[in-house]
């Protein structure tokens, strides 16, 4: 059997790979759940994932890390990465790197608020996230950063489980584990041809 991805082994430790019937965002069955919110409750752990995310930002040659000035995360989850992946940016380079959120509108989509577009205007921006599925709040995130005049530098998640490309996300993507966790179309949901309720 290959090797366990660190990422998955943290994620094992947090007991955040659930096992089940679920129906992702995606709206792809699986039999296995990624459980962010397990992760979050460990802070050494999110932390160690969001030095790893800026380390894995800046080893690419494409993009200049020291120059980001802002982080931006689709909240919940996001609120709690852009903290820690500005902070330790910050530290890395000497500077204060902001932390910023996205959050839902009363239709559901991700956008700024709180005079954060002021604070955005101009700034080299890095995107956070932690499960990329269909990469939809990525986007939404995206768009509310560009209309506010912020500059896309690139993204980075912890976990793509659907095979996001940059190509199609249209931003250089940056991924800590690609996992290769089985999924299905409703359709030629195995689990659901034999009758496995949905747990989720
Ligand atoms: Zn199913």
């Amino acid at each position: 059997m290959d090797k366990k991805h660190w990422v998955e082994e943290k994620f094992e430790e947090c007991g955040a790979i659930l096992d089940g019937h679920f129906v992702l965002a995606s709206e792809r069955h699986s039999k296995t759940y990624l459980e962010k919110a397990l992760v979050y409750v460990n802070p050494e752990i999110v932390s160690e994932l969001c030095y790893q995310m800026a380390i894995n930002v800046g080893l690419s040659s494409k993009v200049s890390v020291s120059n980001i000035e802002c982080v931006v995360g689709p909240s919940l989850g996001g609120i709690i990465l852009s903290q820690f992946t500005a902070y330790h940016l910050s530290s890395m380079f000497s500077k204060n790197v902001l932390s910023l959120f996205t959050e839902k509108d009363a239709a559901g989509k991700q956008v700024l608020k709180r005079g954060y577009q002021k604070l955005i205007a101009g700034k080299r921006v890095l995107i956070v996230d932690d499960i990329l599925t269909t990469g939809e709040s990525i986007k939404q995130v995206a768009q509310a950063v560009e209309q506010a005049g912020g500059i896309i530098v690139a993204v980075a998640v912890i976990c793509n489980r659907e095979d996001v490309t940059s190509a199609k996300l249209g931003y250089p993507l940056f991924c800590l584990w690609r996992t290769n966790i089985e999924s299905w179309p409703a359709k030629e949901c195995p689990l659901c041809q034999r009758g496995i309720p949905i747990t989720m």
